[in-house]
């Protein structure tokens, strides 16, 4: 047998600690996973409470156009229906553009570190990486244009960046798009858009009609606190929607996670409380840092990227002996570092004197 030769130094997704594992490695009855950058109030009530009824006619092959999701989803984006392709989370539909766009003999571009599948799918399609080292937590957008040649083919932009939780403003990506050459697609990555509150955010779906390279990727599976059930959407102009549709599995999101969006997207009180919420539990956490004088980047997202005296996998041992899975830096590509999703009021206070009583003896 003879797999792509690319696969050979390629691993498959190491996944975090599970709860149980940990509960039962280090005798613990509350673990509390900080790591994913879940939603920690779960999700909608109203989804919950229908939840029964969607299970329903599971024999039956799901609507492979996700009509009734689509029309509610439009509606609410105020975009036609057209300009939509939903996706087994957002995941898929950066593998869907790849499989699309990308060959040998093709480059793309993207920051580095940033969200780990545009690499991952590129290199098995056969494309040349080129990334672009962040600075300040931030992507460095002079430089990853200059990267770009007549060979390139996607330009990824992923704003927040995971893991720094930086956004990228207006007038960046304005500068982006208008000195981007129209034959290089620009994808923009807004798996945390529920959560930006920035004023100089980018409005990126009303940009559609200006730019006919952009694509924007969301995703239910952060605010919409649905992770688990694997549902994302990409929003571009049309044309750029029917050149990705033949490289879509025909059923690739299941009846039960359209129903839930179609649901979730329904109690915006939900989404409007739980990032509420978060924004205070962030904002004490900065000031915590502030107090430590640990190092951090601005976050628009539900998480941040602590800076630490010691090292990013030695914080995570010890977090993880008190209850905590968080993720440590070295394993983000960014070394003495840890990555905290923000959590409930109550748990992040107990994380932060652990991270304090860690500290504690070592000079700064
Ligand atoms: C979590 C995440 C995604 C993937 O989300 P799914 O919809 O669950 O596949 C995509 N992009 C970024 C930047 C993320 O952090």
């Amino acid at each position: 047998m003879k797999a792509k030769e690319i696969l050979k130094g390629m691993t498959p997704y190491k996944p975090g600690k599970q709860i149980e594992e940990v509960k039962k490695e280090y005798g613990l009855d509350k673990i509390v996973k900080l790591a994913s950058n879940e939603n920690p109030f779960g999700f909608s009530p109203q989804v919950k409470k229908q939840l029964p009824q969607l299970i329903e006619q599971l024999e039956k092959y799901p609507d492979g156009y996700a009509s009734a999701l689509r029309k509610k989803m439009a509606s609410f984006l105020e975009v036609d229906q057209a300009q939509l392709i939903f996706g087994n989370g957002s995941d898929e539909i950066v593998q869907i553009i790849c499989r699309t766009f990308l060959e040998a003999g093709a480059n793309t571009v993207m920051a580095t570190p940033t969200f780990p599948q545009y690499k991952h799918n590129a290199l098995i399609e056969g494309a040349e990486v080129r990334e672009v080292p962040l600075e300040d937590g931030r992507h460095d957008l002079p430089s990853m244009l200059e990267q770009i040649d007549e060979r390139t083919r996607v330009l990824w932009l992923c704003t927040p960046n995971n893991p720094t939780g930086v956004h990228l403003s207006t007038s960046e990506i304005k500068q982006v798009l208008e000195n981007c050459p129209s034959h290089v697609l620009v994808v923009m990555d807004e798996a945390y858009y529920e959560y930006m509150e920035a004023e100089d955010a980018f409005d990126s779906l009303s940009s559609l009609n200006q730019y006919e390279n952009l694509i924007v990727l969301r995703t239910f599976s952060k605010a919409y606190g649905l992770a688990g059930l694997r549902i994302g959407y990409g929003v571009a102009p049309k044309e750029i929607i029917s050149t990705l549709e033949p490289a879509r599995e025909p059923f690739n999101t299941s009846t039960i996670a359209q129903a839930a969006a179609l649901l979730a997207l329904d109690d915006q009180e939900f989404i409007n409380e739980t990032t509420t919420e978060n924004s205070i539990n962030k904002r004490k956490l900065m000031q915590f840092l502030d107090e430590q004088g640990l190092d951090y980047y601005p976050s628009e997202a539900n998480f941040v990227l602590v800076r630490l005296p010691v090292s990013g996998d030695e914080m995570f041992e010890h977090l993880l002996s008190k209850g905590f899975i968080v993720r440590s830096g070295e394993a983000l590509g960014l070394p003495n570092s840890i990555r905290l999703t923000i959590g409930k009021e109550e748990d992040m206070a107990v994380i932060q004197s652990e991270i304090k009583e860690r500290l504690i003896g070592i000079s700064k």
